[in-house]
């Protein structure tokens, strides 16, 4: 019989706190009792609006109906990102939740699009992804199926409705709220881990396990427990954003946008009702109101919000299970949005714990292996996203030319030099980012490799070039026939 805590308490009612609520409820067993606290008077980081294509598992496993969470959360569908002066300053690319041209006798497509870019460079690696040449014709559609041109989809969606939807869901299957800020934490005696909470009302929480989804308070996990926070602000310098909502675009891509500025970056998610609008910056070289500024100067009409402003350090604790307290979102690390990750590693996080908690006879063991994989997710999004920031030609600023010639992380160092040598994309483990991103962003960025797989570096251009147009012209035909991604949204997603 396995031995485990029977009164879980969650600290805290944002994306991590409802989307931990309502996966619980649904995946533990009955005789848990689940009980969330939050403090309307706190609120929620409120912001965190793209995703990746995993998001839908988590729904799927929920049991929600597509087309409900599109209406309740007023989403839009996303097939890419894309990058905007990142690379050069005039330079563009899409990072699609898609593969580019499949491979050709056991050989990586891009070998052969490398093969004929001198001699034919208007044609972009874009024109090989299927959902990429949909992103940029404003269309969209679920993946065909069996076709070796599959995609992902995920979505722009509102998260406080998220939250909102997930809050009703966990409460139908029996989760308590309890509204009210908690005032202090009383240690376990047995090991120093947590008793109970007291609220400011005067009442007392008991539990045997506490999920601390209290934002970048930490407040079980980094205030009461002490569990160190490692900063990587030295490879991820920005540590503002600034946040303003604008209205709905008329042809809502689907896409989100991010373009570099002069000391961060930008991003632009559509949303059916609005657009999220937001600004990432390092503050030590430039002012809040200057962010401000450029970013109300970059809006597509008049602000719709006011801004907020939020203050971050990219990093994450040294352990996000600790004791009895486990740190599910903001409390248990942040990397920026730059590649829509945070809910992600929250959705990993309460699969992992339901995985372990589940299984676990005495919780170390469980606890040890929970905190070696969030620790190894933190760290490969980590990489992926310094990827980007050291990856840039620009020379407009001070900003970029620091994080152009910065060390990296020893593993991102030896991946970029593999590439730059023989264009192979390192990928040994399952980590999230698979070679096609990686592909998207060394090449989107210009890194140029010296050279390419000699079976196809044999290879005269002229025999090449033909079979590769007929593929894009393939798929532009194919992309072109999609609906339109505004209609899709106008019938209420795609039809079940
Ligand atoms: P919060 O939303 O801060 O919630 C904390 C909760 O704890 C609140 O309910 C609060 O009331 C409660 N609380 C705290 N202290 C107490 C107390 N003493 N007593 C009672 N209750 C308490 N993620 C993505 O996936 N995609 C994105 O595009 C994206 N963009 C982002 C942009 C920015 C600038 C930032 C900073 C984050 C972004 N994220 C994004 C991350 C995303 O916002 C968060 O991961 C997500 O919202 C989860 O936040 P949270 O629930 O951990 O914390």
């Amino acid at each position: 019989m396995t031995v485990g805590p029977q009164r879980i308490v969650i600290v805290g009612g944002g994306t991590a706190g409802w989307m931990s609520a309502a996966a619980l409820a649904r995946l533990l067993p009955s005789r848990v009792s689940l009980q969330l606290i939050e403090s309307e008077q706190i609120g929620t980081v409120g912001v965190g609006e793209a995703t990746i294509p995993h998001i839908r598992y988590f729904n799927a496993l929920l049991g929600i109906d597509e087309r409900e969470f599109i209406h309740a959360t007023q989403a839009t569908y996303k097939l890419a990102i894309e990058f905007v002066g990142w690379g050069r300053e005039t330079s563009r690319y899409l990072h699609p939740f898609s593969a580019f041209g499949g491979d050709i006798d056991g050989i990586d497509f891009h070998h052969y699009w490398l093969r004929t870019r001198d001699e034919w460079p208007e044609l972009n690696l874009d024109a090989f992804s299927l959902a990429a040449q949909a992103a940029r014709l404003g269309r969209f559609a679920p993946p065909p199926e069996h076709s070796e041109f599959g995609y992902g989809y995920a979505f722009h969606l509102d998260a406080s409705r998220y939250a909102g939807y997930l809050r009703a869901y966990a409460e139908q299957r029996g989760v308590t709220r309890t509204e009210g800020r908690i005032q202090s934490v009383i240690p376990r005696e047995s090991d120093g881990g947590v008793a109970a909470l007291t609220l400011e009302s005067g009442e007392r929480i008991e539990g045997d396990l506490f999920i601390d989804c209290s934002g970048f308070r930490s407040l079980l996990l980094g205030q009461t427990l002490g569990v160190p926070f490692n900063s990587w602000k030295h490879w991820l310098p920005c540590d503002r954003a600034v946040a303003i909502a604008s209205g709905a675009l008329s042809e809502p891509p689907s896409f989100t946008r991010s373009t570099a500025t002069t000391t961060g970056w930008q991003w632009r998610i559509p949303l059916q009702e609005r657009t999220g609008n937001g600004q990432v910056y390092d503050s030590r070289s430039i002012s809040d109101d200057e962010a401000c500024a450029q970013l109300i100067g970059s809006l597509n009409g008049a602000p719709q919000s006011d801004p907020n402003l939020i203050r971050f350090e990219a990093g994450a604790r040294a352990r996000s299970w600790d004791k009895n307290v486990i740190a599910i979102g903001l409390s248990s690390g942040f990397l920026e949005p730059l590649e829509s990750t945070s809910i992600y590693l929250i959705q990993m996080a309460v699969f992992k714990l339901v995985e372990f908690f589940h299984n676990s006879k005495s919780g170390a063991v469980g606890r040890e292996a929970f905190n070696r994989w969030m620790s190894l997710e933190y760290e490969r999004v980590r990489d992926f996203i310094i990827l980007h920031y050291h990856l840039n030609q620009r020379e407009d600023s001070e900003f970029w030319q620091d994080c152009a010639h910065m060390s990296v992380p020893e593993g991102l160092q030896r991946k970029i030099a593999l590439f730059k040598e023989s264009a192979t994309i390192e990928f040994y483990d399952q980590g999230l980012f698979a070679p096609p991103s990686w592909l998207a962003v060394y090449l989107g960025q210009g890194l140029n490799p010296e050279a390419i797989d000699p079976r196809v570096a044999q290879q005269p251009v002229a025999s090449l070039k033909g079979p590769l147009e007929q593929l894009a012209n393939h798929l532009n035909r194919t992309a072109q026939a999609l609906p339109l991604h505004r209609e899709v949204l106008a019938r209420g997603g795609v039809a079940p």
